[in-house]
């Protein structure tokens, strides 16, 4: 099996660890940056290019601070991510606003905010315009229906998901909003998400392009930007392959000069709202192992659980587990490594060959920066996590603290029982 990269080592590690607790998120500052950078070389053929990170993959203000030092604007789907967005200084042109099933009170801070709205839905027309009114520049969100397939592959199943406009309803909807004074108009599509395919990001950029030429014919409205949106994949395991960023905007700028420029939109700008491939890779779960317990099978538990990491229970997700100080050693002994959840998939691994793990070694479980302490909840009122920055000077500093029982009892505190 091939290895992992590791952005800290044992002796590294151990020094954070006596600073910060286990368990918690670490993150690695430098991988972030040369993330960023390596996107935006594969796009900058293209004039207007803009990252808008998905925060609810990793909502941390000191994580939003790196990606706007280098460059990246925000997509924000929720009240408190706008909020987020908005302390963390994100400007008008800074920040995508593309939910679904939008309170009205979403759309006023929006609004407020001056953040682009990207609507989900043709109803959303009325309702946006009765809490907030229209903007001068909007975005659509598409959905073609039917499957979505790169040759004979099919990668998801649009018909079946809850977003978006159907071709109809964006002409008519198009229409209407130039009826109440939009200039500018936004395209966007989701189309498959975790894909690691080369191909993906291409065809669905000459889907949104021929649809936006068809648009611009029916409707006449002028669309300044297209938005790719979320979905590009990491490889989770160390025999799956990359994405390869350079190829995958070689392919885009290919579709855009064989669909847009012909049609006279060679000013359009490409948007991207990535967020897995944006952090995936660049955070990972710190957790010390703390038992150990043999029955019909081995176990090692660890002080991390599920509510620091819902991926493995929710989607039988793979994250790979490096045994720090033990990269060498003989993968011999097999494992299910788990958290202290009443639940029983509250598992990291399962039946996973591993070296032999003694209590106090300490876990790198990979790839978790992006969907991964964001996803965390308090269930078995297990407490949340830390996040920890490793800096580019080797330094580690605490981008948000662990939860400690206040925190847990905090809705209850108008009862007087927790003083
Ligand atoms: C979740 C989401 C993203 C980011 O998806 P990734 O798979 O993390 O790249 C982008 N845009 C929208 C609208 C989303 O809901």
């Amino acid at each position: 099996m091939a290895m992992k990269r590791m952005f800290v080592n044992l002796e590294q590690l151990q020094q954070i660890v006596k600073k910060y607790a286990t368990p918690f998120h670490l993150y690695d500052e430098r991988g972030i940056r040369e993330n960023v950078r390596r996107l935006k070389k594969a796009f900058e053929w293209n004039e207007g290019f803009m990252e808008y990170f998905a925060v609810k993959a990793t909502p941390n203000p000191k994580i939003l601070q790196i990606l706007k030092e280098e460059g990246c604007g925000v997509d924000c789907s929720s009240y408190t991510e706008l909020m987020l967005a908005d302390a963390v200084g994100f400007g008008s042109s800074e920040i995508m606003f593309s939910s679904n099933v939008t309170p009205q009170e979403d759309f006023i801070l929006a609004r407020k905010l001056d953040a682009i709205i990207n609507l989900d839905d043709i109803t959303h027309i009325d309702f946006l315009e009765g809490a907030a009114g229209i903007p001068e520049i909007i975005s659509c969100r598409y959905n073609p229906g039917s499957t979505f397939a790169i040759g004979n592959d099919i990668m998801d199943n649009p018909q079946e998901a809850k977003y978006g406009f159907t071709f109809e309803q964006l002409t008519e909807g198009f229409i209407k909003l130039q009826g109440k004074g939009v200039k500018y108009f936004g395209l966007h599509a989701f189309l498959a998400s975790n894909t690691r395919d080369n191909a993906y990001y291409p065809a669905l950029a000459k889907v949104l392009f021929e649809t936006a030429v068809k648009l611009k014919n029916e409707t006449g409205a002028h669309i300044s930007f297209i938005n790719l949106s979320g979905g590009i994949g990491i490889p989770y395991h160390p025999d799956e392959k990359s994405a390869n960023i350079l190829a995958i905007g070689e392919g885009v700028r290919k579709a855009y000069e064989e669909v847009l420029v012909p049609a006279g939109m060679g000013d359009v700008a490409i948007y991207t709202e990535l967020g897995r491939f944006m952090l995936g890779p660049y955070g990972s779960l710190i957790t010390t192992v703390i038992h150990e317990k043999h029955i019909h099978k081995d176990y090692v538990g660890v002080d991390a659980c599920t509510v620091d990491l819902i991926r493995p229970a929710m989607y039988n997700a793979y994250h790979h587990i490096t045994v720090m100080g033990k990269e060498k050693a003989p993968f011999n002994c097999q494992y299910d490594v788990t958290g202290g959840l009443c639940e029983n998939n509250d598992k990291f691994a399962v039946d996973r060959m591993l070296p032999q793990i003694d209590i106090g070694d300490i876990l790198f479980i990979h790839d978790t920066g992006a969907h991964g302490y964001s996803m965390g909840h308090n269930y078995n009122g297990k407490l949340r996590s830390a996040e920890v920055l490793l800096k580019e000077d080797g330094s580690a500093e605490l981008i948000r603290r662990a939860e400690t029982p206040k925190d847990y009892f905090s809705t209850l505190d108008f009862t007087g029982l927790f003083k």
